[in-house]
């Protein structure tokens, strides 16, 4: 195996390569510069294909004090690795920075900590509509959203921060920043062209302008601080607006970046959100990624926790806007949560759980604005609740797309090349059902995949369309999926029967079922308008408000 090394060197001493015994990939064990456990200088370049090779490969070597099992030893027994993750509405203005700055202070205090932040609440979406506006040739209102994000920022960079030179620095970090998005709206507006590449530098720029200001709320409270964005750190693929983590790269990366602040006592303050290739372009991680963030470099950390600070109690029965009776759940497992997330559940973006699933790392839900509730602890195996159900969701921004007509009875090849092409544009499949005499597939996606995807499908099935083998490629973007979520519900008979007669008994149509067979999920399709009689229909029929047992 061919280690990649270019990228990498320089991290700093083989000593990092020690937590990760597990790890199968090639790894750097050792570069130019000084090993942040025994502070010697190390000057040669080294490189592992396995752990094994660079424990011997450590052993053997002399130079190095720290380079005997004691380190090892001394390694696992330093003090804990916390991540945590700051969402928009905990630091939606200066007294939540403020708030979130003292959260960091606490943690920092009693362990080492890493602070990942999103952009200000709203902001996102204010760059979006720039971006959108500078594609229209709208040059002036791209602008003028600029203009407005610089006041914000300022403002609250004027309210949390009494050094003026501090103050300096960071409006100078606020206006180069802003700059770059100008620029980029500018030329959007020019070639009335906006691709995803742009797509990602601009609507990013929130969590670069909020970053630096939460660093600098930090060093109010007198702790050292520094804001570092993130594309320092994660390394991802290409595919712009939903990039994955290449978790070797970012390992490297963080740990050469990360690791020595952490043991100089400074807290790291990492732009949620976004990553970069390995040519170093800009991308982002998905709308509400910064979850995914926190993850991503807590099992690069091997961190021994990330909480994730939010604006509610925890993850709860239902969500709370929906069902006002919904109750905080004390502990949920990786499964049950990773499914309320893939299906809807806002407070966790679902591809959260998937980094640190491996390594069990558990994952804190709590509230920044109630930071002294316990909040909902996510561990592997989570905590049985009698009757199988522990949660609802629902998914509205989803769209049905059905593959169908009597010719495809028989067809054997209708299903594979179905979702081959869905696979071919990344569409986000939530839920597939199949009517059983077969001349019909239907399946959910994410209603921002159905365009591409039905287009490709049309693209795919253009032949038997033509031959009416195929009879229609229809997409219906107003519907919903409702998720019942319990792994208990494994072999608890009646769950099905419940939820469907709860449907049935408050009239709400069911237009298509599906469960898997790990049986902790429950899933349907209904009309958009049914949403919320359906959730709450369910919550009253499972008993959840009584769930905060
Ligand atoms: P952040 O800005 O911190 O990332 P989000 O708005 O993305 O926060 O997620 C938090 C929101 O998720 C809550 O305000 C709540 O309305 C919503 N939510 C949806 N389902 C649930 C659930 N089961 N438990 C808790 N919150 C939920
Ligand atoms: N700011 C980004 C968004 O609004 C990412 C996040 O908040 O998690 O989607
Ligand atoms: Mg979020």
């Amino acid at each position: 195996m061919a280690p990649r090394l270019s990228r990498l060197a320089g991290v700093a001493c083989e000593c990092f390569a020690l937590p990760q015994e597990n790890y199968p990939k090639p790894i750097l064990i050792s570069g130019a510069g000084k090993c942040w456990l025994c502070k010697a200088q190390s000057t040669s370049v080294k490189i592992a294909t396995t752990i094994r090779e660079a424990k011997t490969d450590r052993m053997e070597s002399s130079s190095c004090a720290a380079e005997s099992e004691n380190s090892l030893q001394g390694w696992k027994e330093m003090t804990k690795l916390q991540v945590m993750k700051f969402g928009g509405t905990s630091v939606g203005d200066a007294s939540c920075i403020a708030r979130a700055a003292h959260i960091i202070a606490r943690g920092a205090k009693q362990c080492r900590c890493v602070a990942v932040v999103s952009a200000m609440s709203g902001v996102t979406n204010r760059l979006i509509g720039a971006a959108k506006s500078a594609q229209a040739g709208h040059a002036k209102e791209a602008a003028a959203v600029m203009d407005a994000l610089q006041k914000l920022h300022e403002s609250v960079l004027d309210s949390l921060v009494k050094s003026e030179e501090e103050r300096e620095r960071v409006r100078q970090k606020i206006e180069a920043v802003l700059a770059e998005g100008r620029r980029f709206c500018e030329g959007t507006a020019l070639l009335r062209e906006l691709s995803p590449r742009t797509m990602d530098a601009i609507s990013s720029l929130g969590e670069r302008l909020c970053a630096p200001l939460v660093a600098a709320a930090v060093k109010e409270l007198g702790l050292q601080s520094e804001a570092i964005e993130a594309t320092e750190l994660i390394v991802t693929d290409a595919f712009h607006g939903g990039a994955e983590p290449e978790m070797d790269w970012t390992r490297g990366k963080s740990h050469a970046r990360l690791l020595p602040l952490l043991e100089r006592g400074i807290v790291p303050v990492v732009t949620g959100f976004l990553g970069a290739t390995t040519e170093g372009e800009l991308t982002t991680l998905g709308r509400g990624g910064s979850d995914y963030s926190a993850t991503i470099l807590g099992a690069a950390l091997n961190a021994d926790e990330v909480i994730i600070w939010t604006d509610v109690d925890g993850i709860l029965t239902a969500d709370p806007r929906l069902v006002a009776e919904a109750q905080t759940i004390p502990e949920i497992s990786f499964r049950e949560a990773a499914e309320l997330a893939y299906f809807g559940a806002k407070v966790l973006h679902p591809k959260t759980l998937r980094p640190v699933v491996l390594a069990a790392i558990p994952v804190w839900i709590r509230n920044s604005f109630a930071p002294d509730k316990p909040g909902t602890k996510i561990t592997p195996e989570g905590h049985s609740r009698r009757g199988g159900v522990k949660a609802l969701t629902a998914i509205q921004d989803v769209t049905l797309i059905s593959v169908g007509g009597p010719g495809i009875v028989g067809l054997p090849d209708v299903v594979g090349r179905t979702f081959s092409t869905t696979a071919e544009v990344r569409a986000n499949v939530l839920l597939i059902s199949q009517s059983s005499s077969q001349n019909d597939i239907c399946f959910s996606v994410s209603s921002g995949d159905a365009q591409r995807t039905v287009e490709a499908l049309r693209k795919e099935f253009a032949q038997d369309l033509a031959h009416q083998k195929v009879e229609h490629v229809t997409a219906d973007p107003h519907i919903a999926i409702v998720a019942v979520v319990g792994q208990n519900m494994r072999g608890t008979p009646g769950v099905a029967g419940k939820t469907f007669n709860a449907m049935g008994k408050d009239g709400v149509n069911i237009i298509a079922i599906a469960q898997g067979s790990s049986e902790s999920n429950i899933s349907f399709v209904i009309e958009e308008k049914s949403v919320v009689p359906a959730l709450r229909s369910l919550h009253r029929e499972f008993g959840l408000q009584n769930s905060s047992d």
